[in-house]
């Protein structure tokens, strides 16, 4: 089983939000795309915000709800990887 992290800790593992999301579509679609409200497969289009659109019911969604995260209120956090200097 893999530990669990925080979603802090999960999206420090990546660069951007991008490619956080990218991780997770590969995990969540590992099985073929499908939509979370109608179950719909193979219809399912990535827009340029990084939400989904099912083509099937018309309705939009974000990889990160229905996931491991999507049981509390997600934030995604900007990079905040600057350093205190000086
Ligand atoms: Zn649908």
């Amino acid at each position: 089983m893999a530990k669990q992290l925080s979603f802090v800790a999960f999206t420090q593992k990546f660069a951007t939000p991008e490619a956080c999301i990218l991780h997770l579509e590969k995990i969540r679609f590992k099985d073929g795309e499908s939509c979370p409200h109608c179950g719909s497969m193979g219809k399912i289009y990535r827009r340029s915000d990084l939400a989904y659109r099912c083509s099937d019911c018309g309705r939009n969604f974000h990889m990160i709800y229905g996931t491991m995260f999507g049981a509390s209120k997600i934030k995604m956090l900007p990079n905040s990887h600057q350093s205190k200097k000086g």
